[in-house]
């Protein structure tokens, strides 16, 4: 289907990604040719008033028009977006997106900056009703979630002086179908020691300009790919390298061991004692039938299995990640495995909704999966909090079942902060190794600057040193 967009006034801010929430297989063009459908909003601005006019024409046929006394410069934007969203509403009958305009991925960033403002949860949850057309009892989760995570932000203090990091080891055993994260299968992409030295270099000479400008690192996460894939050799070298430079006494560390076949006894004993407190062992489903059709090469047994050894080697927390909307399942499936994962008694859980990413096996296919997440989620929800399980941070991504959300659940005090700074970008973070990104928060306007690294091994092999030599000069801008 191929939608014809016009927008005048220079306000065409991310109007296409609402026509996207009502059409989520459409093309969307600016150029003047043949379109199924054609949507032509005109923005016109006086003194004191805003003038919006809609017009559908094609397979719908609609007009409105709507006149504010005042809108705020800032605020035209949002008016606009509200306002071709209720057209299309209006015109279609539905109501595609539980979380209305709001499209970004972090929509609890929002609700901190009104927090900041001297909002109170009342208020903010019925600008965001009201402003956003977000859904009551989503407005709520977002408020509930950015107030118990507000505790774990930085002020802009402390900013300068404490980062979180990132390092990303980018195997796997073999790739998932549904991910897009630089995961390269181990048997295809050999290099890994070539990777590895390279890593260790990066890490050895960002650590001693960390420990030089006097910077402190309070949350640690080795991620991926799959960090376990890494031999016993290999972590000695690794947790040497960031005990020597990196680890405080209160740091988080996070290892992800996201699957659970490249667990060991050996290799867990090793980061037990290089002072690793968190791991996340992430089964996705605990159902063998579908573990099987998402390229997973392991079973819910050893999934369990994995689980014991990590708990047996002394990690204090552990995570467990579950989907929602894989194939084939739907809310029993969801619920077997939750009440399955729930008896193991991670301190976390994090409940993700499917959705298509580029660059993943099946959005490449272009599978024609059912987006069947829809509601699924909210079950969820109320298992997990009978179970004392609390929302702590939220993000949301294009193309999701059901347009819902991705959501950390944990035991009280067992809160990630690697997870909360991640998604409320209120810390900078900088990311090492394979396909990782840096994200530097400016303290005083919360504005970010980034630095990206190739995902491929080898270009990230090629360009190390100059990846050093940038990371460097951002991090001496910060003092
Ligand atoms: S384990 Fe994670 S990083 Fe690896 S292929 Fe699967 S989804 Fe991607």
């Amino acid at each position: 289907m191929l939608i014809g967009l016009q927008v005048t006034g220079g306000y065409d801010g991310g109007i296409h990604e609402i026509i996207r929430l009502f059409f989520p297989r459409c093309r969307v063009t600016y150029e003047p040719v043949d379109t199924d459908l054609k949507v032509d909003i005109r923005v016109k601005e006086g003194p004191g008033y805003l003038e919006l006019t809609g017009e559908l024409r094609g397979m719908l046929e609609k007009t409105e028009q709507s006149r504010l006394f005042s809108a705020e410069p800032g605020e035209v934007k949002r008016e606009v977006r509200s306002f071709t969203y209720r057209l299309l509403m209006e015109a279609t009958s539905m109501n595609p997106s539980p979380y209305g305009i709001l499209t970004g991925v972090r929509p609890t960033k929002l609700v901190h900056r009104y927090l900041d403002n001297g909002y109170f949860e009342g208020e903010i949850q019925r600008e965001l009703r009201d402003k956003y057309l977000v859904e009551p009892e989503k407005a709520g989760l977002l408020t509930e979630v950015a107030v118990r995570n507000r505790p774990f932000l930085l002020g802009p203090e402390q900013v300068k002086r404490c980062l979180g990091v990132y390092v990303g080891i980018p195997y796997c055993p073999t790739r998932c179908h549904y991910c897009s994260f630089p995961a390269y299968p181990l048997e295809h992409r050999p290099g890994l020691a070539e990777f590895f030295s390279a890593l260790l270099q990066e890490l050895s000479r960002i650590g001693r300009v960390l420990n030089e400008l006097d910077l402190a690192v309070d949350n640690l996460y080795v991620g991926g790919g799959t960090p376990t894939v890494l031999g016993a050799f290999e972590w000695e070298q690794l947790l040497d390298v960031l005990n020597r430079y990196y680890l405080g006494t209160e740091t988080e560390f996070t290892v992800e061991a996201g699957r659970p076949d490249t667990l060991n006894g050996e290799v867990l004993r090793l980061l037990v004692a290089g002072g690793v407190n968190r791991m996340c062992v992430n089964p996705q489903t605990m159902n063998d039938e579908t573990l099987n059709l998402i390229g997973r090469r392991h079973t819910a047994q050893m999934v369990r299995s994995g689980y014991e050894l990590v708990r047996s080697a002394g990690i204090k927390q552990v995570n467990m990640d579950l989907i929602v909307g894989l194939p084939g399942e739907g809310p029993a499936e969801l619920e077997k495995s939750l009440q399955e994962v729930m008896r193991l008694k991670p301190e976390g859980i994090t409940i993700h909704h499917l959705a298509w990413k580029r660059g993943s096996v099946w959005q490449m296919q272009e599978a024609a999966l059912e987006q069947n997440g829809a509601d699924i989620g909210d079950d969820a929800r109320s298992i997990m909090s009978s179970a004392g399980y609390l929302p702590y941070y939220l993000y949301r991504q294009k193309y999701m079942a059901g347009n819902q959300e991705n959501i950390g659940y944990a035991l009280p005090g067992c809160f990630s902060r690697y997870n909360i700074r991640v998604i409320e970008e209120r810390q900078t973070i900088i990311g090492l190794g394979g396909g990782a990104a840096s994200k530097y928060v400016d303290p005083h306007t919360w504005k970010l600057t980034t630095l990206h690294y190739p995902k491929d091994p080898a270009a990230y092999i090629k360009r190390v040193e100059e990846l050093i030599n940038a990371q460097v000069d951002k991090l001496r801008a910060l003092s």
